[in-house]
């Protein structure tokens, strides 16, 4: 059944049998179920994405039909991915979808992302991008970029290498703009297709190990008399994501995220990303992570205070720190103050874990 289901993708030398097979074991995220991600999610679930995670905390409203094109009538009112998850598990019985109603923040993101193979921006605020962007680039999960209003709308891929530019060099610290919203500038169904449908395209070359066409270039798009653009983008001089990545976590908690590796204990180096303004260290450790989580997670209880638990993370205090550790190592801790009282909860974390 899978082969008929998919025997007009087998001639095609973008995807072709063998490659239908790698696309069953992706996992792509699609942050955003509106105009762009309901597009975006649709093609992925069209070509055989083994797992769509989709993230949206909105309910749909009538507005909404005319471009976010999974919704019915009988659907305003609900909340857009439970409806978007009805939807496309109708159309494709070899995609499995997980619907995460929730608003993507500082807080959450590690453990949201934790696990995907790429990220699809679907999102229309320029906060919840950087927040997701810097996320992403610190655990070097690719990332599409895709924007869309009114008749015009780019989409950009970011692998994370230092020779491209990253998200920021470009929208540096643009704020969002309410006068350049889709409620008051509109937006033409047919933007958002062509321009989710080349965020795909680029999505499916990086989940295939090819190179996209995007790294460093942003496609334009205009439907006003049809225009396609291509331009190169440069690294911006004094990015604040990616020139500051050189190793000048000591300034500061407050202000800018920075990047750089740490020595915790005995335990080996681990990246460490300082969350702009929010006095929270992401810390991706390099030495090997080899556990039964569920055995972590059970020790972890007995010691401290634990918030949540899920299948793949637990939140806990350390004294007066929140910590989500993730079963890959990975481990965000709050309200740590100074990042070297970070670095010591992490270490006292390890050293139990190690016991
Ligand atoms: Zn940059």
């Amino acid at each position: 059944m899978f082969d008929d289901f998919y025997s007009r993708h087998y001639p095609l030398s973008s995807i072709g049998k063998e490659n239908q097979l790698k696309l069953k074991y992706r996992t792509v995220l699609v942050a955003g179920m509106g105009g762009l991600g309901t597009v975006s999610s649709q093609l992925l679930n069209s070509l055989g994405i083994g797992k769509i995670k989709i993230i949206d905390f909105d309910v749909i409203e009538q507005s909404n039909l005319p471009r976010q094109t999974l919704y019915t009538v009988d659907d305003i009112g609900k909340a857009k991915v439970e409806q978007a998850k009805i939807q496309l598990s109708k159309r494709n019985p070899f995609t499995k979808v997980e619907d995460v109603m929730t608003r993507i923040d500082a807080i959450n993101v590690t453990n949201l992302i934790t696990g995907v193979d790429l990220i699809i921006d679907g999102l229309d605020k320029f906060t919840t991008r950087r927040i997701l962007f810097r996320a992403a680039r610190s655990l070097k999960i690719p990332y599409i970029f895709a924007g869309a209003i009114a008749e015009t709308g780019n989409v950009m891929s970011f692998n994370h290498d230092d020779e491209y530019p990253c998200l920021e060099c470009i929208i540096g610290d643009t704020t969002d703009d309410e006068s350049q919203s889709c409620e008051i500038r509109g937006v033409n169904p047919v933007i958002l297709h062509l321009t989710a449908g080349i965020q795909v395209n680029e999505a499916m070359k990086i989940l295939l190990d090819k190179k996209p066409d995007l790294l460093g270039k942003m496609q334009l798009i205009d439907v006003t008399e049809l225009d396609f653009d291509l331009i190169n983008i440069a690294k911006k001089d004094n990015c604040a994501l990616c020139s500051i990545e050189k190793d000048n976590l000591e300034k500061g908690t407050v202000g800018d995220t920075t990047k750089g590796e740490r020595e915790i204990g005995k335990h080996g180096k681990s990246l460490i990303t300082s969350l702009c303004g929010r006095d929270t260290y992401i810390f991706d450790p390099k030495w090997d992570i080899n556990w039964n989580f569920t055995e972590i997670t059970d020790s972890i209880s007995k010691q401290w205070n634990v918030k949540s638990t899920g299948r793949d993370y637990i939140t806990f205090n350390i004294r007066t720190t929140s910590i989500s550790l993730v079963n890959t190592g990975i481990a965000t801790i709050r309200s740590a103050g100074k990042i070297k009282n970070a670095i010591n909860v992490m270490n006292e974390l390890f050293d139990y874990i190690k016991k």
